[in-house]
């Protein structure tokens, strides 16, 4: 059944990615209700309705069920019980079996693994004693990875040498974590992908990433490797969102390491890396994601121009005051997207802009330049 504008879509979480789904959704004509535990948030002043509890509120989740007419997500750490509690009166998309994985890291490599997807070498560590008995399965250099509630570099420690493993254990507090050898890295890249309910797939075009300090920093669109490689990982990620039964919109990150193509993580929701579809695409991914949870036909996703994308972390906020936009705004190629965030914190991310030019070189050059310009006090 096709849910058609005037119906109203459930978003869990109201980050960025969350308000950035509510702009589209609002725009083709849909209410969007919006669950996130915070009194102000990015998504929520946008959503038709904020309910302003946390995720396994039981008096929120009826309200969602009732008003809602399919739910979908921005965040991966949203509980399954949640989800599993929604799916019974109402469409989850994506379903909890794929959040689940997502969400977890021990799940999601043995689901790659077992999937046969080729990942960096990697053991599931339980305790202090099995990180010492098992860094030889990777070696070192080595990153100790939470298995849970980890993202933007967050939750990891670098083990450079042996002598690194104590303070590893002592700083991730005892959890369940992934050791993962630290792998050399030609280039990173990512694939956005939406899978239609009738299990029609369509892939944006791979875009080249570069991170900084474990957060993406820079997102280049083509990516600049060759032919072969973008058709084997738009292969690769298709086939990872068949083998989750996915509806809705996800990311795969890889790494390409010695030439080898090595599956980093799953996102299942709109990513980072593809917020140049906003500027560059003839659909941007988050009107896909409603497209796709909505069992609409999926969206055109060619790409109309090369396009450079830099994120703008709180970093380049100096004593509160916020960088000089109109160094972007002078420029009639730059588009800036702000997040609302009203607090700017460093690591946080506040907003991005996108570069266009008909040329990728130029664009990047650009791009580099007005970075440069706007850390500056
Ligand atoms: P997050 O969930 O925080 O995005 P990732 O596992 O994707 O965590 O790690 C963030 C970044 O750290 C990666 O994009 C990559 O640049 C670097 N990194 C993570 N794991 C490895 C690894 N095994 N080898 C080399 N670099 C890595
Ligand atoms: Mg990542």
């Amino acid at each position: 059944m096709k849910i058609l504008p005037g119906s109203t879509l459930g978003m869990l979480g109201g980050g960025q990615l969350g308000r950035m789904f509510t702009i589209a959704a609002r725009t083709m004509g849909y209410d969007v209700v919006v669950l996130d535990p915070n009194t102000k948030s990015p998504a929520g002043e946008l959503a038709t309705t904020h309910i302003c509890a946390d995720y396994s509120d039981q008096t929120a989740l009826a309200q969602i069920a009732k008003s809602c007419d399919v739910i979908t997500t921005e965040f991966e750490n949203v509980p399954a019980s949640t989800l599993e509690s929604l799916a019974k009166t109402k469409p989850v998309r994506p379903g909890s079996k794929a959040i689940s994985i997502a969400q977890d890291r021990i799940q999601e490599k043995n689901f790659l693994k077992d999937n046969g997807f080729y990942t960096a070498p990697f053991v599931v560590i339980n305790s202090l004693d099995d990180l010492k008995n098992n860094i030889s399965k990777t070696g070192t250099p080595a990153i100790l990875k939470v298995s849970r509630l980890g993202y933007d570099g967050k939750g990891q420690f670098a083990i450079n040498s042996e002598s690194d493993i104590e303070k590893a254990w002592q700083t991730l507090e005892d959890e369940a974590c992934v050791l993962e050898q630290r792998v050399p890295l030609d280039i990173e890249v990512s694939v956005v992908l939406a899978r239609g309910t009738e299990g029609e797939v369509t892939s944006y075009p791979v875009s080249e990433n570069i991170h900084q300090g474990g957060i993406l920093d820079v997102s280049i669109v083509p990516a600049r490797i060759d032919q072969a490689l973008k058709t084997s990982v738009i292969n690769m990620a298709k086939d990872i969102a068949i083998a989750l039964d996915y509806v809705g919109i996800m990311a795969v990150e890889f790494f390409i390491s010695d030439g080898k193509i090595l599956v980093n993580e799953i996102a299942p929701r709109p990513h980072n890396s593809g917020h140049y579809t906003l500027d560059a695409c003839v659909t941007n991914q988050f009107e896909q994601q409603v497209r796709a949870v909505c069992g609409l036909p999926l969206g055109d996703t060619t790409l109309l121009t090369p396009i450079v994308m830099i994120n703008m972390l709180g970093d380049i906020w100096h004593n509160g005051d916020a960088p000089q936009w109109q160094k972007l705004l002078d420029h009639p190629n730059v588009k800036l997207h702000l997040y609302g965030k009203p607090e700017a914190r460093p690591g946080r991310k506040m907003g991005h802009f996108n570069v266009i030019s008909v040329n990728i070189d130029d664009a990047l050059k650009l791009a580099q330049e007005l970075k440069q310009q706007l850390s500056k006090a």
